[in-house]
């Protein structure tokens, strides 16, 4: 018989296909002693085993590109983390076997990690994954991973690590499902750029039984299991037109009516771009710097290995616009160099604009590159700063971008609520405004991004959310200045209707989302999408402001 579950769908597409799980099956080597000449045997195969799952860490990574490059870099930094290491060699010399003493090593670091603030979770399964490989590896048996299969599957996983979404070949995987992370976690983002239909937050993903018949539906976070013969025809014709409008619409964003609304990609770095350019994206809407960072948190890169990085990307958009964020590092992507390690809440701490604030010399350096990456080429390079709160922000900001000669607009993101209650005084100081709609929620609602227990809260249809879009958009309107959307509420076709309707001048999300957006935006006048997002805004929940706006653009 066929049920129906609900998650959240964070990767449009519908897959119909047979549930396979990933081989979670944490390897817990028995507690043996061994005899204390045996030890620097132990340790030198403690140290080659974490040498190879680095070295394969880093090979995935450079198989995948771009973001997912950086997320799988980061996890081979893990692995050799010298303190991780000095304490396996400290345990293997009290008599632990280098499997037992990788394990015990890993899951004591998982308690600091744990006892460092929810905002830890999501790093923690990067963790549990670095171990698992190492202790796989000395133990002699298959990695634990994505499943073999040579036929097409769903996969379903408790969380899915970065490690596994980057090497995911769309070829088998028809769609992947999780049980835990939130629609903005690393995973979701990597799905995105995969572009395989995707849910996550799904309760009880984990006891569906293993090849069992499930229909996705990435577009409403939708699971039908063991559907039906009407189910799969329909979600079958819902498919076809869906491929058939994406066809049909071409160019440039715009509404029915002619309403444009530059559709513009998120990209991590040069090896993001051909996605970008492959859909149509009129230019880049966020570039998120920090990926260049992460490869070495110990120290930035030097000026001319980011001038190189950014005229790549730069250079892929004559007469496009760009627009470059400077490092968001700290929170969920901390850097030693900038990030202190003692703080009781890293989101609410030092992160993004304020790092950089006090950094001073690593946002000349980065402006400086940009200064010199630009020149000479016929793109419109705009640059902007995260977690912009007030005026004062703004401006140091600005007087940053002045002083290092850069020829460019500034803008501020908008990701704290303060900064959409006081968007017209921060634009006294700046020339645009793009929202990041991600870290707004989160802030918002005081609900982390890496948590899917809060998914709910960090639903971008929370009509508070929408209000303050509305409140950001109508202060750029007053100034006559832009503001745009670059966080995953873009990427929602619908939801970019009802941005469009509230006064969004552009939207910027992961290139596979873009032809979606387009197709769906073609198909509506302003005044409807005006309407729509009256509806949503009218609406007391999340799930009711979609309905409400879907009901609207679709006539009922
Ligand atoms: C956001 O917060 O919405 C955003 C675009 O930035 P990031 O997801 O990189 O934090
Ligand atoms: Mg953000």
């Amino acid at each position: 018989m066929e049920t129906t579950l609900r998650g959240v769908g964070v990767s449009h597409g519908v897959a119909i296909g047979e549930v396979r799980h990933m081989g979670t099956a944490v390897l817990e080597p028995p507690a043996k002693q061994i005899p204390a000449d045996a030890a620097p045997r132990e340790q030198e195969r403690a140290r080659k085993a974490v040498e190879a799952v680095a070295a394969d860490l880093m090979a995935r990574g450079q198989l995948a590109g771009g973001e997912a490059q950086a997320v799988l870099e980061a996890q081979a930094m893990i692995a050799q983390d010298p303190e991780l290491m000095s304490d396996v060699d400290r345990r293997i010399t009290v008599g632990s076997s280098s499997e037992r003493a990788v394990y015990d090593a890993f899951a004591a670091y998982r308690e600091l990690l744990a006892g460092a603030g929810e905002y830890m979770a999501g790093r923690v399964a990067d963790l549990d994954d670095v171990r698992n490989r190492i202790v796989a590896r000395l133990l002699g048996v298959p990695m634990p991973g994505v499943p073999d299969s040579d036929e097409p599957y769903v996969l379903i996983a408790r969380d899915l690590a970065p490690a596994d979404t980057a090497l995911l070949d769309p070829a088998l995987v028809l769609g992947f499902i999780t049980e835990e992370g939130g629609p903005t976690s690393h995973s979701a983002i990597l799905a995105r750029a995969l572009g395989v239909p995707a849910i996550v937050a799904l309760p009880g993903a984990g006891e569906l039984p293993e090849g069992s018949v499930v229909a996705v539906d990435g577009s409403t976070g939708e699971v039908f299991v063991n559907p039906d013969a009407d189910r799969r025809a329909e979600l079958a014709k819902q498919a076809e037109e869906r491929k058939a409008a994406l066809a049909a619409a071409t160019g440039p964003g715009a509404t029915s009516d002619g309403h444009k609304v530059p559709l513009l990609a998120n990209v991590g770095g040069p090896a993001d771009v051909p996605a970008a350019v492959e859909a149509g994206a009129e230019g880049v809407g966020l570039f998120r710097t920090e990926f260049l960072f992460l490869d070495d948190s110990k120290s930035a890169p030097t000026e001319a290995a980011q001038v190189e990085a950014y005229r790549k990307v730069l250079e892929a958009f004559p007469e496009g616009r760009v627009v470059v964020r400077v490092l968001d590092a700290g929170a969920d992507k901390p850097l030693e160099f900038l990030t202190p390690a003692d703080e009781p809440n890293p989101a609410l701490g030092v992160r993004g604009l304020r790092s950089l604030l006090k950094h001073p010399d690593v946002l000349r350096t980065q402006l400086t590159a940009l200064s010199k990456a630009v020149a000479g080429l016929p793109v419109y390079l705009e640059v902007m700063a995260p977690m912009v709160a007030d005026r004062i922000d703004a401006k140091d900001f600005a007087d940053a971008c002045r002083e290092a000669g850069l020829n460019a607009k500034f803008g501020a993101m908008v990701e704290i609520p303060a900064a959409a209650l006081r968007a017209r005084s921060i634009l006294q100081e700046v020339e645009f405004l793009s929202l990041g709609t991600n870290d707004l929620a989160q802030y918002t609602f005081a609900a982390d991004r890496e948590v899917g227990a809060v998914s709910r809260l960090q639903d971008p249809w929370q009509p508070a959310l929408l209000d303050l879009v509305a409140m950001s958009a109508d202060a750029a309107k007053a100034e006559g200045k832009s503001c745009g959307v670059c966080g995953e509420a873009a990427s929602d076709p619908v939801l970019a209707c009802v941005l469009t309707g509230l006064g969004i001048t552009s939207l910027s999300m992961g290139a596979a989302a873009i032809p979606y957006v387009r197709a769906t935006l073609a198909k509506h006048t302003l005044a409807q999408c005006e309407r729509a997002a009256a509806a949503a805004r009218a609406a007391d929940s999340a799930e009711e402001a979609r309905r409400a706006a879907q009901a609207v653009l679709s006539g009922e």
